[in-house]
C-alpha cells in the first residue's frame, strides 16, 4: 500500500495539531465547515476537533487525543450514515478521508482499501483489471460504513454481501492497538466486524476477495408509471421468483427526478423504476430479463449493456448532498399484495417531489451463507423496503418525516421485525437489538465488553456493553 498525502499545515490554537501528520482542524479553520459537512444536510453537528488523518499513526494519536480530552468521539468514513454518526457536537471526530490508498492484487483476486475510500474509487480500480467486490449501489458512499453494516448492492445474489467477500481488517482499538482480524486472527472479532457496524474500533485497511465482473453489464432501470403500479409489482414478483444469481433487481417507485439519464419528458412523473443489473453472459441476459421490459406500459427502458462503473454511478445525481434525508426500514419475507398496494397508494401521496421507496431484492448467494458465519443479519428476508423522505433543506421536515413514519407503521406487520444497520438512522437501542435477534446481539455485546468496555466507540448503532455504563443513556 502506498503512503498518503504529505505533511500539511498543522498549526492549530490548542497547538494540538502539531501532532498530526495531516490536519487537525477547530471551528473557524477555513476547511472546517466542509470537513464537519455530511451527505445528509438535515445533520447540522460541531465537533470541537476533527482530525484528519493520514494513517494509522494519525488514527492512534487522534484516539490519545479523544480519551486524554476525554472528548465524545466519532468516526467519518465516506459520511454517507444517514444518522449522521460520523460527526459529533463537542468531541473529535476521525476524519479518515484523506486515507485513500487502494492497492489491487489481479493474481491474487484481493484488493486492500484504507478507510477513506469511496465505492466508486474502489470499483474505478478494481475495474481496471476486469474484477470487482459487491458493494452498494451509490458511488460517494463509504467502504467503511458499508462494509461494517453488511453492504447490499448490484453484485450480492450472485458473489455475496461486501461482509461476505471481507477477508481481513486491520483496525486500531479503543485502546490503541492496531489488529488484524481474519478467519484465522482474532476470528470472533472478525465475525464481529462483519455486520456489527462501528463498535470495536477504527479499521483503516479492508482486505477484499474480488471476482470477475463485466466490465461491461447489463443494467438500467425500465420505468412503468406508477398508475400501473400494482400491477407491475405483482408480475414483476413472479418475474424474479426464479431468477438466477446473475440477476439483481432494484425496485424505486418516486417522480422521475430532473437527472439527465431520464427522457425529460417524464422529469416529474410518478413511476415505478425496476432496475435490473444482470452480471454474467450478456446474451443470456437479455433472454433473463426479456420479462422486465414487460411488466406494463414502459414510459422508457434504459436496460442495456453499459459498463459496470456506469451502472454504479448512475443513481449518484438522484441522491445528492445537501438536500435533508429520513430513513425508515424494513426487511420484509415476500412483497404481499398489501405491500404492493400500501407502497403505491403511500407514493401517490409524496410528501415532497426528492422522496421515494427503494426496494432491494435480497436472496440468492447472500441467503447461502450460514445464518452465524458473521454478525450480518440479512440472510433469509426476500426484501428491504427502505422508505426515504427528502426535502430542501429550507423546507418542513415534519411532514416528510411522518410520511415514512406513516408507511413505516403500515408496513409492520408485513415485516419480519428486522432492519438493516446501514438503513438506520437514530430509531434507539431496541431496534438495534432487534436489527441482530437475541441471540447475535448477545454474542456482539460479549465483544463490545472485550473490545470496548468504556463505549468510548458509541457515536454509532450502538452495542451497548454490559461492563461499564459510560453516558448514562444505556
Ligand atoms: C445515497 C446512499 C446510498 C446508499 N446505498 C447503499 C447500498 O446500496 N447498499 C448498502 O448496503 N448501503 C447503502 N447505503 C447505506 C450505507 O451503507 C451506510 O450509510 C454506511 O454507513 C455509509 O458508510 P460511510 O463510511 O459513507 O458513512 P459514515 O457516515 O462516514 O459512517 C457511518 C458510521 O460507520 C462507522 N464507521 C465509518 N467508518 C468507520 C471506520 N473506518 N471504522 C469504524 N467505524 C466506521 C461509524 O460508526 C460511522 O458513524 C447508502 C447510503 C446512502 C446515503
Amino acid at each position: 500500500m502506498k503512503p498518503y498525502g504529505g505533511r500539511m499545515a498543522t498549526r492549530s490554537a490548542t497547538g494540538l495539531g502539531e501532532r498530526f501528520l495531516r490536519q487537525l482542524l477547530e471551528p473557524g479553520d477555513p476547511a472546517y465547515d466542509e470537513a464537519r459537512t455530511v451527505w445528509n444536510a438535515d445533520i447540522d453537528r460541531r465537533p470541537r476537533l476533527i482530525a484528519r488523518c493520514a494513517g494509522v499513526a494519525d488514527v492512534v494519536e487522534a484516539l490519545r487525543l479523544a480519551r486524554e480530552e476525554d472528548l465524545p468521539l466519532s468516526v467519518r468514513g465516506g459520511g454517507h450514515g444517514v444518522g449522521g454518526h460520523a460527526v459529533v457536537d463537542d468531541g473529535l471526530m476521525i476524519d479518515l478521508s484523506p486515507m485513500k490508498g487502494i492497492g489491487v492484487d489481479p493474481e491474487r483476486r484481493r484488493v486492500r482499501a484504507q478507510g477513506g475510500v469511496l465505492l466508486g474509487e474502489l470499483d474505478r480500480e478494481c475495474q481496471a483489471f476486469g474484477l470487482a467486490t459487491p458493494a452498494g449501489i451509490v458511488t460517494r458512499t463509504g467502504i467503511a460504513g458499508l462494509t461494517l453494516g453488511g453492504g447490499i448492492g448490484w453484485l450480492m445474489r450472485k458473489h455475496g454481501a461486501t461482509v461476505d467477500n471481507l477477508l481481513s481488517a486491520d483496525l486500531v482499538t479503543a485502546d490503541g492497538r492496531l489488529l488484524t482480524a481474519s478467519a484465522e486472527e482474532e476470528p470472533e472479532l472478525f465475525w464481529g466486524l462483519r455486520g456489527g457496524g462501528g463498535n470495536f474500533g477504527v479499521v483503516t485497511d479492508f482486505e477484499y476477495r474480488l471476482h470477475e465482473v463485466g466490465p461491461i453489464v447489463l443494467g438500467g432501470p425500465v420505468g412503468y408509471p406508477l398508475e400501473e403500479g400494482a400491477g407491475v409489482l405483482r408480475a414483476y414478483r413472479d418475474a424474479v421468483a426464479e431468477a438466477p444469481d446473475e440477476l439483481t433487481t432494484i425496485l424505486v417507485l418516486r417522480r422521475v427526478p430532473p437527472v439527465p439519464l431520464y427522457p425529460e419528458e417524464h422529469h416529474g412523473r410518478a413511476v415505478v423504476n425496476v432496475s435490473a443489473c444482470y452480471a454474467g453472459d450478456l446474451t443470456e441476459g437479455e433472454r433473463v430479463v426479456a420479462p422486465l421490459r414487460r411488466l406494463g406500459t414502459p414510459l422508457y427502458d434504459l436496460l442495456e449493456p453499459r459498463p459496470f462503473v456506469a451502472l454504479q454511478g448512475m443513481n449518484d445525481a438522484s441522491v445528492p448532498w445537501g438536500l435533508g434525508y429520513y430513513w425508515k426500514s424494513w426487511e420484509v419475507a415476500q412483497l404481499e399484495d398489501a405491500v404492493i398496494d400500501d407502497m403505491v397508494d403511500a407514493v401517490f401521496e409524496l410528501p415532497t417531489p426528492q422522496s421515494y421507496i427503494i426496494v432491494f431484492q435480497l436472496g440468492g448467494a447472500i441467503s447461502r451463507v450460514p445464518a452465524d458465519a458473521c454478525a450480518y443479519p440479512q440472510r433469509d428476508a426476500a426484501f428491504n423496503v427502505n422508505i426515504n423522505a427528502v426535502w430542501q433543506p429550507e423546507q418542513d421536515r415534519e411532514a416528510p418525516m411522518d410520511w415514512v413514519r406513516a408507511l413505516f407503521d403500515r408496513l409492520a406487520p408485513h415485516s419480519r421485525g428486522r432492519a438493516y444497520l446501514n438503513f438506520m438512522g437514530e430509531e434507539g437501542q431496541d431496534r438495534v437489538r432487534d436489527a441482530f435477534g437475541p441471540e447475535k446481539y448477545a454474542r456482539l455485546a460479549a465483544l463490545k465488553d472485550r473490545f470496548d468496555p468504556e463505549n468510548v466507540f458509541r457515536s454509532n448503532q450502538n452495542i451497548a456493553p454490559s461492563t461499564r455504563i459510560r453516558d448514562g443513556s444505556q
